[in-house]
């Protein structure tokens, strides 16, 4: 089967270099997914103060140094991901999809959360977010 060149999120694909981590095996009959050796994950804290699993090999998960470059290249392509995604949703109307998108697209990576405890996390977004937008004055008690 020719390999068409994937550049954006999918299952079990790295979001870095987006080398496929998974394989199928036939297990009892049946076809299974299962990943590699080679499969890592990160998680990421973002803008809207939730937290994102991106899965990662773990030869880009060595080299990854959470500087601004590397953080919008990994959304863009986690975008990019939803993007395809949301092209299988034939269920969903164009105008449900373009909503949906344009809430992703306001999604940002403030930080990787490896290491960091909940009050450092906190105040990472709480940063982030008041450089963003100062606008956004709504305050949580
Ligand atoms: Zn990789």
């Amino acid at each position: 089967m020719p390999k068409t060149p994937i550049d954006y999120d999918l299952h079990g694909h790295c979001v870095v270099c987006h080398e496929n981590m998974s394989v199928i095996q036939i297990i009892g009959g049946k076809p299974e997914r299962r990943l590699t050796g080679k499969y890592a994950e990160e998680d990421y804290l973002l803008n809207d103060g939730s937290t994102m699993r991106v899965a990662i090999c773990k030869d880009c998960k060595k080299e990854l140094n959470d500087d601004s470059t590397e953080r919008t290249r990994i959304m863009d392509c986690v975008f990019k991901g939803w993007e395809h995604e949301l092209k299988n949703y034939s269920h969903w109307d164009e105008e449900k999809k373009k909503t949906h998108l344009r809430m992703y697209s306001k999604k940002k990576i403030v930080t990787r959360t490896r290491g960091l405890g909940l009050d450092m996390l906190d105040k990472k977004l709480k940063h982030f977010n008041n450089k963003g937008n100062k606008h956004d004055s709504h305050s949580k008690a």
